[in-house]
């Protein structure tokens, strides 16, 4: 980057980053690039909760379906750049977006993840091993991917699951026959074979525009009905043939992708091998830890890497921990403990619903864990609140 660019990038106070989406991870993507100076626009639907990034950008709330990209760059304001939180969006709008300005990931990234069979298809093409897995749109192939991969299955919504929606584990034949029967006209499946997996992990990884590739260590993921709800990092008990195997399958893909921003892939560890599970082109839930962990953030990469600035790898400070706010709000005693690093996404809290997190860092592996497991039994007996006791 010339010096010219890098004075156009900090002191003109006029680069403007572009959001498709209006949840928490647009919220921190925005919070981290506001302390470098920049101005965010968010793009959603009339249906969209924007609660999450009030008083952080310019909003723009409207049934974008019906416009031109040329009309939604304008009412964007122009940006520098757009970026996303969420695969599940019209990425022939993203491309027509892109032949305005920048595009980060580029498009094709997040139209092959859209889909399940692509997603996977795309990872065996590289040479890596994903959860065994068959295409099931009707009863004969339901009862041939029952004859390969065995019972039970979990069968999966193609597109559009997040958070475990979309996904059913099924025992026999006449359960999968069942989840097939409810779906809609031309709705796909994939059915996968049930992993026994010793572990989950994943990867953060983030490529920039000059090329440059870092990785996050590998964290370990504990999910409940399929959404997330602790994290720790780094993976306990990994081996390092495991790490960098992690390592080389993200630089494989962002490399084949031609991939600029953070990336994000899950596993299963099981007996010492990965399994690729999926991957996200975009910021992730078991990243969030890396705001506690590291000197900078996977928010952070990602910003600098579409914008135009390089990443350097992000060593650890010590070891660190996430727990998910699932519809609940933090109790008193996680506010007056300042060892916590407590993020609210100013949302209205609802069953289940990821209204914030709270990070946990310390240098001594062992005392991580131990607040790490207070913090999971008091969001689980909220009635040991300070407010509730005293
Ligand atoms: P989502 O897009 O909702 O995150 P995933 O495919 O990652 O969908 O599934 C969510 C969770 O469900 C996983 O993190 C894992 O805990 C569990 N899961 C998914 N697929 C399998 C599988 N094949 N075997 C065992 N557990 C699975
Ligand atoms: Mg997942």
């Amino acid at each position: 980057m010339s010096s010219a660019n890098v004075i156009d990038l900090l002191n003109s106070n006029s680069y403007k980053v572009a959001i498709v989406g209006s949840g928490q991870l647009a919220r921190m993507m925005a919070l981290a690039g506001i302390s470098m100076g920049y101005n965010f626009a968010f793009l959603c639907t009339e249906q969209d909760d924007t609660s999450a990034v009030q008083g952080l950008g310019h909003l723009v709330q409207t049934d974008y379906t019906k416009l031109t990209a040329n009309e939604i760059y304008l009412l964007l304001g122009k940006p520098n750049v757009i970026t996303v939180e969420k695969e599940d969006l019209d990425v022939e709008l993203l491309r027509a977006l892109n032949e305005l300005c920048r595009v980060y990931p580029n498009p094709d990234a997040v139209e092959i993840s859209q889909n399940r069979r692509s997603e996977k298809k795309f990872i065996e093409s590289l040479g890596f091993a994903v959860a065994p897995w068959a295409a099931t749109d009707h009863v004969e192939s339901l009862m041939n991917a029952g004859i390969k991969l065995g019972w039970p299955l979990i069968i999966k919504r193609c597109s559009t699951g997040y958070d475990g929606k979309g996904q059913w584990r099924v025992h026999n034949l006449q359960e999968a026959c069942e989840v097939l029967e409810k779906a809609a006209p031309k709705e796909t499946f994939i059915a996968e074979q049930m992993i026994d997996f010793d572990k989950e992990v994943s990867i953060v990884s983030a490529r920039d525009q000059h090329g440059n590739i870092m990785h996050y260590s590998l964290t370990e993921n504990v999910h409940k009905d399929g959404i997330l709800h602790f994290s720790f990092a780094p993976a306990k008990d990994v081996s390092d043939e495991v790490i960098e195997q992690a390592q080389k399958i993200a630089s494989a893909a962002l490399k084949e992708l031609d991939y600029v921003g953070v990336l994000t892939i899950e596993f299963f560890l099981k007996d010492g091998q990965l399994l690729i599970n999926e991957f996200a082109p975009r910021v992730h839930n078991s990243g969030h830890w890396t705001q506690i962990g590291c000197n900078s953030s996977q928010f952070h990469k990602h910003i600098r890497a579409i914008s135009g600035q390089a990443i350097a790898q992000a060593p650890n400070k010590g070891y660190s921990a996430m727990v998910n706010l699932l519809g609940k709000a933090p109790i008193d005693k996680h506010l007056l403990d300042d060892e916590l690093q407590i993020h609210w996404y100013n949302k209205s809290v609802k069953p289940g619903r990821k209204v914030g997190h709270i990070n946990i860092n310390d240098m001594d592996a062992a005392k991580v864990e131990a607040k790490l497991h207070q913090t999971l039994l008091d969001i689980n007996n909220p009635q040991s609140s300070l407010s509730q006791t005293a």
